[in-house]
């Protein structure tokens, strides 16, 4: 049973259907790599995911729990989920630590609980000795960890990353690559990481779903993919990466 299976789809924004039909199914501690061009519908998959946008059709499961479907649209704070954004929103008045246990104070965890997995997220995205700098004094890259760290606290079981890396250099990518594949790995993370960048997708993901006007066209493992593309759409896709 997949760790995160949504069926059939469809979310559409007045005479605008920018999602039909998709069927998007991850396994747990797996990456999919959700590609396509600018208006394809990969934020708009993100977000009804997360709870900010309503599908007109389809249901949403994490592991058994229903997010969306059988009369059920849970709120986003219900959905257990973490994300990271393009522009990591990070609050310039609270420390690093505090960026992080942000979502655990709103949630009420006792400070003891607080303190130690606050300490395991920044440990995870390599910031344990940044906790008490201010994010102005960081890198780009160095606070889109935070941005990260502050994703992964709670533990949620499904990471939505949108462009998440998208602002910064090759090199910054790279790094956090080998972060996200290590949460994927150590912590049984299942993540869907969308973006607009073919080689990211091709590098990160387990799989790559690939999108073009509101549709899945195909999701495969890189190497078929690159091997075996089923449209033109997806082999000139493909092909403009390299
Ligand atoms: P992508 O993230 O792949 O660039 P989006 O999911 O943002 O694409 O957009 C998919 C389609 O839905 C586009 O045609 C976009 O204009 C439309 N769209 C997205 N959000 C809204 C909205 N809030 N209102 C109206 N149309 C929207
Ligand atoms: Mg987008």
């Amino acid at each position: 049973m997949p760790e995160l299976d949504a069926r059939g789809v469809s979310v559409r924004f007045g005479e605008t259907v920018a999602l039909q039909d998709l069927d998007v199914r991850v396994d747990s501690g797996r990456i999919l790599a959700l590609v396509g061009p600018s208006g394809s519908g990969k934020s708009t998959f993100l977000r009804a995911v997360a709870g900010f946008e309503r599908p007109s059709a389809g249901t949403i499961r994490v592991g058994d729990r229903t997010l969306v479907g059988d009369g059920i649209h849970l709120p986003p704070e219900e959905r257990g989920l973490g994300m990271v954004f393009q522009h990591h929103a990070v609050w310039p008045h609270l420390s690093v630590a505090d960026n992080v246990a942000y979502p655990l104070r709103r949630a009420k965890v006792p400070t003891a609980r607080r303190r130690a997995l606050v300490a395991e997220a920044l440990e995870t995205v390599e910031l344990g000795e940044f906790a008490r700098r201010r994010p102005d004094t960081l890198s780009g890259g160095q606070r889109q960890r935070v941005s990260l760290a502050r994703a992964i606290v709670a533990r949620p079981g499904v990471l939505l990353l949108d462009e998440a890396l998208s602002a910064l250099d090759e090199p910054l990518r790279a790094s956090l690559r080998l972060v996200l594949r290590r949460l994927a790995a150590e912590h049984d993370l299942t993540m869907i990481h969308v973006t607009h960048d073919r080689g990211e997708a091709l590098a990160l993901g387990d799989e790559v779903a690939v999108l073009h006007g509101g549709r899945l066209v195909q999701c495969d493992v890189p190497d078929r993919l690159d091997a075996a593309p089923n449209s033109a759409f997806v082999a000139g896709f493909l092909h403009d990466a390299t």
